[in-house]
């Protein structure tokens, strides 16, 4: 029971993180942030609560392409941006590219159910 209550407080730990930041982390990130209240967890636990929060819709997983994997806490469908330079993920929203549907649809005459879309270059930061 103790262990339970445990594991379960350091899920909800890693899920208020993941909420709180808008930064798109990795699990080595979540791994640094969450030691400093759990200084005993383990990165293997943090990808374990990480795998289950995904399993039960809490967090998303995406691939920005770059080769590391990075975790959501925002699950509504939505779209990415990564900057080049600083790595940083910027939130697209579905409006903001809905149109790419009818065009194609419009285009091939094809039915457009959803798509995977990631978004690359430099942020309002790194454009300076
Ligand atoms: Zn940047
Ligand atoms: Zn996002």
């Amino acid at each position: 029971m103790e262990a339970v209550l445990k594991h379960s407080r350091q899920r909800d730990a890693i899920k208020n993180l993941l909420k709180d930041v808008a930064c798109h982390p990795s699990a080595e990130w979540i791994y640094e942030n969450v030691k400093k209240d759990f200084p005993k967890i383990s990165l293997a636990t943090v990808y374990r609560n990480l795998n289950l929060l995904c399993d039960t819709g809490e967090a998303v997983r995406i691939d920005v392409g770059d080769g590391t994997v990075r975790y959501d806490g925002y699950v509504k469908n939505h779209y990415h941006f990564l900057c080049s330079k600083c790595r940083r993920v910027i939130d697209v929203s579905e409006d903001e590219i809905s149109h790419i549907n009818s065009e194609i649809e419009k285009n091939h005459g094809v039915s457009v159910e959803r798509h995977s879309i990631v978004f690359f270059g430099k942020c309002n930061e790194c454009k300076k």
